[in-house]
């Protein structure tokens, strides 16, 4: 029994969604089908769930919200009207669309949950009455019908464990479901929506929920790449990843799945295969607890910008105890998270993402670190991006990290920082952004070429 989850971009015209029922038609296992909103049709077109958004803030800035209301009921229209599946859905897709617009605006914490979720919701029924007309028993079910019970925390819903039991019930189920993503019910019956992309979590909680054998998530590419595309032309598809590695790819930049999505199937010991709709017999990406036999030490190349480092000197800051904590104390009170910290003897350096840091936060740490430890030199550098070569055999290999850097030290790159977890899941690399793309080509030729 499989759950197949499909992306936005294989449900946004009804050429995708004809792929869609052949994918489905294809494998009578597939019985949990989980569905994003319509994505794009091309660059420039407009997702459904920034419409609504758009629609939103129409509304709760008391706008005229017809013309945002016409722009989602043709989008939807457009795709009934080719697949000829008649007025009637049409006029319950209108109708949900519309009502939106008399929600209450006061008091009411998830109106935005509420406005997003219809992409998704809308498109299950229109995709389960698309499979009926061409004969599958197929049925559309709301999250609240299956039980998928969330916190209530609007736009970052988190599953609540009961739901596991209630959504095996499903199983018993002879149809069909359709189940749109995105978001769940919280006790007090509130739409509440996951973080944006959280289509993807439905389908490995119903995945895990009903105990399936495989969840398959369809998306428009040949599942995940050994490095991004846009800077490595044509690169390899990776035939298995384990959960760790994918982790690792999914931080540093690797975003083909939302990565809370790999809880519930990890938990779930759920295997997971990345599909392409446009190229189905493509084996795609298995996602797995464990490798299933011989593997290269490396299987993946990321890379990401965006990182700052504050970088800490003072002498003989090894025998001064408690001065990481008095720093760490310093970003933890100004509310800023940290992702990696690379030592010396007598200094010590803090990664993060640029987005933690304000100019005032900034000027905040300088004074505190200057002022309250006493350090010898401090600056706060930007421009930086951090690279990760990954792969969980790197741990029975020697010499990976010798490859990389004699490949980078190559193409003359000055790696500034390199840390390397015990786990020895990855290596990671810290240089100037402006060399990072430099830098994924000469490891990808060196790993893979
Ligand atoms: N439609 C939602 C979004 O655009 C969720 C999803 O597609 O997974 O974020």
């Amino acid at each position: 029994m499989k759950v197949v989850k499909f992306g936005g971009s294989s449900l946004a015209s009804a050429t995708q969604l004809q792929k869609v029922l052949d994918i489905v038609q294809s494998d009578s296992d597939r019985r949990f089908i989980v569905v994003s909103a319509p994505g794009k049709r091309s660059l420039e077109d407009t997702k459904v769930t920034d419409a609504l958004i758009k629609y939103y803030k129409a509304y709760t800035s008391e706008k005229d919200v017809t013309e945002h209301q016409e722009w989602i009921i043709k989008r939807y229209q457009s795709i009934i009207d080719e697949l000829d599946l008649g007025a009637k859905i049409l006029e319950k897709i209108s109708t949900a669309i519309i009502e939106l617009a008399s929600l209450p605006i006061e008091h009411n914490d998830f109106l935005y949950d509420a406005f997003l979720a219809a992409g998704e919701d809308n498109n299950a029924k229109l995709i389960a009455e698309y499979f009926k007309k061409n004969g599958l028993s197929a049925k559309y079910v709301h999250p609240r019908q299956a039980g998928l019970f969330v916190t209530s925390e609007p736009g970052n819903a988190r599953i609540l464990p009961s739901s596991y039991d209630k959504l095996e019930e499903l199983i018993d189920s002879d149809e069909i479901l359709v189940i749109p993503g995105f978001f769940g019910v919280t006790i007090d019956d509130q739409i509440c929506t996951f973080s944006r992309g959280g289509s993807d979590i439905t389908g490995s909680i119903v995945a895990a929920g009903v105990k399936a054998d495989l969840y398959e998530n369809f998306t428009d590419v040949d599942g995940i790449f050994a490095a991004h595309p846009g800077v490595v032309h044509h690169p390899h598809s990776i035939p298995e990843l384990t959960y760790r590695e994918m982790r690792e790819l999914a931080y540093a930049g690797f975003s083909v799945l939302h990565d809370e999505a790999l809880i519930p199937a990890y938990r779930g010991k759920i295997p997971l295969v990345i599909k392409n709709t446009n190229n189905p017999t493509h084996p795609g990406t298995r996602i797995v607890l464990e490798h299933t036999g011989e593997t290269i030490p490396v299987v993946g190349i990321a890379g990401d910008d965006k990182f700052v480092s504050i970088n800490i000197s003072k002498y003989l800051m090894n025998r001064e105890v408690g001065f990481g904590r008095k720093v760490l104390q310093i970003l933890e009170e100004l509310n800023i998270r940290w992702e990696h910290m690379p030592t010396g003897i007598d200094d010590m350096s803090i990664v993060l993402r640029e987005r933690e840091l304000t100019p005032i936060k900034e000027q905040e740490i300088i004074s505190r670190l200057t002022r309250d430890l006493g350090v010898d030199e401090l600056e706060i550098e930007h421009g930086l991006s951090i690279i990760m070569i990954v792969g969980e055999n790197m741990k029975s290999h020697i010499g990976v990290t010798a490859t990389a850097t004699k490949a980078l030290s190559d193409k003359r790159i000055n790696l500034e920082m390199i840390s390397q977890g015990s786990s020895e899941v990855s290596v990671m690399f810290v240089i100037k952004t402006e060399q990072e793309k430099a830098a994924i080509k000469a490891l990808y030729e060196a790993f893979f070429n």
